[in-house]
């Protein structure tokens, strides 16, 4: 009876201490925190709950970096991380807060959107953690995070999603995914609350350009484009033929289709007089026929499954042995968001947006990601958000 009971006890604490050693990466992991150093071109930072209260508090309130220029202007909202498994865009965003200068208009820029679900992993699919960029004066180090929000923040899922105010069903998992909840709503679920706040953020401030940075896979076919509405079509079809012309890398113009409710492409331009836009870069990493998901591959992107099956011309980029890299990923994003806003300024002088200081597609192939991040722990006092 007693050697039973020792037996259990041991089993017990056998399993208890497998809960720990699996849960403790994943704990680190949701209270690590990257440091954002503030540029000169930051102007003032605030919370997305000031435009939407019941995120006060919790870890789906997200900051928001304000750039404002000397001179009056348009204003543009730049948002990454809407989903956090597609992190360029997020580095892409902080390029613009560490190094832009905005000599006309304003910029909001929101890096981290969906914050939840930068908190978030896909352990199950084998997914790192972390990434690191590495920089002139050692690794910045980043989470690796979800597709989705986290349960830990937002939970039960529904059976299935409602969108609001559509009502058109969506999968069950779209409810924590912050590219099917806009326009969202002030006392929805916590995901429906950000976009309601980003909406906010644009109608109280009369924000002309919306731009939410994606990335996509390879064997995916919006990838590698601009998804634009109506209203936003001329100004991307411009800025793609002149990236394509000026800078040499491949795009297109995807059109949003108005049937499908809850993206930002559609609900932030039906529900504000903002133009916006979403763009894609190819992750071969988020593709599933891939090898092992390494860092490795997510900064390189070069997969040899990925290029026998472009030989069988079943990608929708080109892809050879060169892969994917990020800088070519980061830079595409920038010249992209760079492109629209001078394509829009060109024709709406009294609105133009000038933003000078963020390096386009050469610059970033050449130097790299990092070159463009400077050293938190030698940053003036107080120009470093923890987000
Ligand atoms: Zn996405």
């Amino acid at each position: 009876m007693k050697r039973e009971l020792a037996f259990k006890a041991g089993l017990a604490a056998l399993l208890a201490a497998v809960l720990v050693w699996g849960g403790l990466p994943l704990f680190r992991q949701r209270h690590y925190s990257v440091p954002v150093v503030k540029g000169p071109g930051v102007t003032s930072v605030f919370p997305l709950s000031d435009f939407s209260p019941g995120l006060a508090g919790t870890d789906a309130d997200t900051t928001v970096f304000v750039l404002e220029g000397k001179e009056p202007g348009g204003k543009a909202l730049v948002m990454a991380n809407t989903h956090a498994s597609e992190p360029e865009g997020m580095l892409a965003a902080l390029i613009i807060i560490e190094r832009g200068i905005v000599e006309k208009g304003t910029l909001f820029v929101i890096p981290f959107f969906n914050a939840s679900a930068g908190r978030n992993t896909r352990p199950g699919d084998g997914y790192p953690l972390y990434f690191d960029v590495p920089t002139a004066w050692g690794a910045k180090r980043f989470r690796y995070g979800n597709r989705d929000a986290s349960p830990l923040d937002q939970w039960p899922d529904p059976d299935v999603t409602v969108h609001y105010p559509s009502k058109q069903l969506l999968s069950y998992i779209d409810a924590r995914n912050t590219n099917r909840t806009w326009p969202g709503r002030p006392d929805g679920l916590p995901m429906e609350q950000v976009t309601f706040g980003a909406m906010e953020l644009i109608r109280r401030h009369g924000v002309d350009l919306a731009i939410d940075i994606h990335g996509a896979e390879t064997m995916f076919p919006v990838t590698n484009c601009i998804v634009a509405p109506e209203k936003s079509q001329r100004i991307a079809t411009m800025a793609y033929l002149t990236v394509k012309a000026s800078e040499g890398f491949e795009s297109h113009v995807e059109p949003s289709p108005p049937g499908f409710r809850g993206l930002s492409h559609r609900e932030i331009g039906d529900h504000s007089d903002a133009l916006p836009f979403l763009l894609e870069a190819p992750i071969p990493f988020l593709d599933q026929p891939t090898g092992p998901k390494t860092v490795e591959l997510f900064l390189e992107g070069r997969d040899p499954f990925l290029l026998s099956l472009s030989k069988k011309k079943k990608l929708f980029v080109p892809y050879d042995e060169t892969g994917w890299p990020l800088e070519k990923r980061v830079g595409q994003h920038s010249s992209t968001t760079l492109e629209i806003f001078r394509q829009f300024s060109r024709r709406n002088a009294d609105r133009a947006i000038v933003v000078s200081g963020v390096p386009r597609y050469a610059e970033i192939l050449e130097n790299g990601v990092g070159h463009y991040f400077s050293d938190p722990s030698k940053a003036a006092p107080g120009t470093v958000v923890l987000q």
